[in-house]
């Protein structure tokens, strides 16, 4: 049980590391999602690999992606934010880099390490949402991931929220993700610097004036320096964000949820909105349980993590 690699594969940023087997980085590095072409992707994976290896002895390689795995981890079917489809991820990297490599949803990845080492440490019925540039979900039941008939579990990013709403990356309309995510935080900022409201100052001066360059990390970055505009639109967020929560709850009735990805950095400006929208719209409200909302203990970094200590983890494959 040595030094693991845990990367996390998102749709903006690659993010990767040595971790040891309590869950601790040792070291880290991230780089920018390639565009289109699935071997870049595949090339970045082995030039962090490579860069990481030659200061830490690791044994196994796990890896956390934005998409839809198939049943065996060896497969990714599909992903709205990354180039592959039908892509034999896991035989591909592992004639590349020479070791073990282990491929899980990057939500799966997230859930895994706030389980082991985070926010979910003991509890049996746990889901784990990511919020980034889309919405990844997790289930997890008495300590295993729950992956569905065909591995493809916990997409509760793409439920439909708003009919004929927001068309998504997906193929659909009005998923929960174009409502609740970090895109969907910069989506609306971007509305209305576009139409030149007043309150989009902070965000164009943020940003050089560059109105397509306002992302959620941006507003998010601005709300935490109190700036009374992005608070609001992270409420708009928020409330999103606990009205799906709510719906998952009426479905899974877990006993927590653990909230992760790079939003999740805005903390109780978020979370705020959100128990209050999920209090207002759990079904049979009073009558029951509602389950804890808490934030990933691990961060952003819970996937990374996640993703290193799955490939230990011998249960997996
Ligand atoms: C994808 C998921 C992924 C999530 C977060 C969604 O759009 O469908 O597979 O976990 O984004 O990255
Ligand atoms: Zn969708």
């Amino acid at each position: 049980r040595g030094l693991a690699i845990g990367i996390d594969i998102g749709g903006t940023k690659v993010a990767a590391g040595v971790v040891n087997s309590e869950g601790v980085i040792l070291a880290e590095e991230i780089r920018d999602t390639p565009g289109h072409d699935p071997r870049e992707v595949e090339r970045v994976i082995v030039s962090l690999v490579q860069a990481l290896s030659a200061e830490h002895r690791v044994l196994s390689v796990g890896i956390g992606a934005a998409g839809w795995m198939d049943r065996s981890g060896s497969t990714v079917l599909f992903s709205p934010h990354l180039a592959w489809r039908n892509e034999p991820v896991r035989t591909n990297l592992e004639k590349l880099l020479h070791r073990r490599v282990t491929l899980a949803n990057d939500a799966d990845a997230a859930a895994w390490g706030e389980f082991r080492f985070g926010a979910g440490v003991g509890q049996d019925r746990l889901v784990c949402i990511t919020l980034g540039t889309g919405i990844g979900g997790a289930i997890m039941i008495d300590g295993r991931l729950e992956r569905g008939n065909w591995g493809v579990a916990g997409e509760f990013g793409h439920q439909v929220i708003v009919p004929q709403g927001h068309r998504c990356e997906c193929g659909n309309r009005g998923c929960w993700e174009q409502y609740a995510s970090g895109n969907a935080l910069g989506r609306e900022a971007r509305e209305l610097a576009r139409a030149n409201s007043p309150v989009a100052q902070e965000w164009l001066r943020a940003v050089g004036g560059q109105t397509e360059q306002i992302t959620g990390a941006v507003v998010t970055a601005l709300a935490r320096q109190g700036d009374t505009a992005s608070i609001s639109l992270l409420e708009d967020v928020g409330e999103w964000l606990g009205l799906g929560l709510a719906n998952l709850a009426a479905a899974l009735d877990p006993g927590m949820f653990v909230i992760g990805g790079g939003l999740s950095e805005a903390g109780r400006l978020l979370l705020d909105p959100a128990r209050s929208a999920f209090n207002r719209n759990l079904t049979g409200r009073g009558f029951r349980p509602a389950a804890p909302i808490e934030l990933a203990a691990l961060g952003p970094k819970a996937g990374l993590i996640g993703a290193a200590d799955l490939s230990r983890a011998a249960a997996w494959r």
